[in-house]
């Protein structure tokens, strides 16, 4: 009957998962900001290839090629984005840990992708809007099989320090409020950060508040550090409950990571504050890149401890846990020397090798289960 056909087409979401690796990097390429400005994109392939042309060489010196799972040109939507991030929170509600993170340099589209531009309509909205809503779908669609609970919390982490974003009276008397202890997501009732504020979320209505709260507590703090929020940070986390009817108990959590801005900073023209700053956002983005090309190589050592990041996260990298890079590059000429240092990194974190053979093999083998899919999922509609 019904459930049986859920849990099959649950099944062949995981295997298509499964098929593709636990660790995916996809790139987004903004639109440029002005179309007489110098434009580095060269290629974009359905396949993920990316070829960037430098604009200070002649064509054939200055081709730099990528191969990413896959790369979203200017003209991608939101929806269309969220469309091949989906499977991932899909399967959240089967029990997997999911991270998913924005990186790139600042004013490339982290906080576009994850959030949406301020102000913007429901069809603007980023992930995190989306993927909640998502998963209150999923939930209600279950719910005669399983009862789903979901909570979210969100912090910022600056400078190694944790600050709760959730909490209703942020301000900058209390400021800052740090939290020194992180525990593993396994631990006790599941929580890595059993202090920050926990809200119980039902409609997408909640969710809107709860954002908002969270932009003004963040707007709030990167006053108080006389700062913008691209130097922080910010983690929304979902946790999700959900408990059958023999009273099982299946706990899984999503993270959705907007990262401080990539760029490097030239230490020579920064002092003091800055300069600290800028030596904690570097240190903490190669600690996350560390982490990723060590799963991704299945190193025995996950040097997960070496930022408060990765450490808060760890539950969520490896093992089972499904993670999904973006990898934010701005089109614009005079970025190039950021762009290549994104897509590097980005490539170092990726399973992806390039040639495509063996991708082109396993592409054919996921379309097919993903018609399965399909015919799977009409099958359920015409049974509900
Ligand atoms: P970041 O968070 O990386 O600093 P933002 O997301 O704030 O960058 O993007 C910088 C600017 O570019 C914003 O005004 C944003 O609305 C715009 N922008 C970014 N990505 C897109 C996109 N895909 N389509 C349209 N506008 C975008
Ligand atoms: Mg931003």
């Amino acid at each position: 009957g019904y459930q049986r056909v859920v849990i099959e087409n649950r099944t062949l979401y995981n295997m298509v998962q499964d098929l593709k690796g636990n660790i995916r990097v996809y790139c987004r390429i903004r639109p440029a900001f002005s179309a007489a400005a110098k434009n580095v994109v060269d290629f974009i392939g359905d396949d993920g290839s990316l070829v960037i042309l430098d604009p200070l060489k002649p064509k054939k010196d200055g081709r730099k090629v990528f191969q990413f799972n896959r790369v979203f040109g200017p003209t991608a939507t939101q929806d269309e984005v969220f469309k091949h991030a989906q499977p991932l929170i899909r399967s959240v509600v089967d029990g997997y840990n999911v991270c998913i993170f924005a990186y790139g340099q600042t004013g490339s589209g982290k906080t576009h992708t994850m959030c949406g531009p301020s102000g913007g309509s429901t069809e603007d909205m980023g992930i995190n809007y989306r993927a909640l809503n998502d998963l209150f779908q999923m939930s209600n669609r279950r719910k005669d099989i399983i009862n789903y609970e979901i909570h979210v919390q969100m912090v910022e982490i600056y400078n190694e320090q944790v600050r709760d974003l959730l909490t209703e009276d942020f301000s900058t008397t209390k400021y800052p409020f740090i939290f020194r202890q992180i525990r593993s997501c396994t631990s006790d009732n599941g929580l890595s950060l059993p202090n920050a504020t926990m809200h119980s979320v039902k409609s997408a209505s909640d969710v809107l508040k709860l954002m908002k709260l969270g932009k003004v507590n963040r707007a709030v703090s990167s006053t108080a550090i006389n700062n913008q929020s691209s130097r922080s940070h910010s983690v929304l986390t979902v946790h999700i409950q959900g408990k059958d009817t023999s009273g099982n108990i299946l706990r899984s959590c999503l993270h959705l990571v907007d990262l401080a801005g990539s760029e490097r900073v030239d230490k020579s023209e920064v002092t003091g504050d800055r300069l600290k700053e800028a030596q904690y956002i570097n240190k903490s983005l190669s600690c996350l890149g560390d982490v990723i090309t060590a799963l991704a190589q299945k190193n025995s050592h996950i040097p997960y401890r070496n930022s408060k990041l990765t450490l808060l996260l760890q539950d969520s990298l490896g093992g089972h846990a499904k993670t999904l890079m973006f990898a934010h590059v701005s089109p614009e000429g005079d970025s190039f020397g950021e762009t290549v240092s994104t897509l590097k990194f980005a490539q170092r974190v990726s399973t992806v090798e390039l040639g495509a053979a063996r991708l082109n093999k396993e592409s054919a083998e996921v379309m097919e289960l993903k018609e399965q899919i399909e015919s799977l999922k009409k099958a359920v509609a015409n049974k509900e």
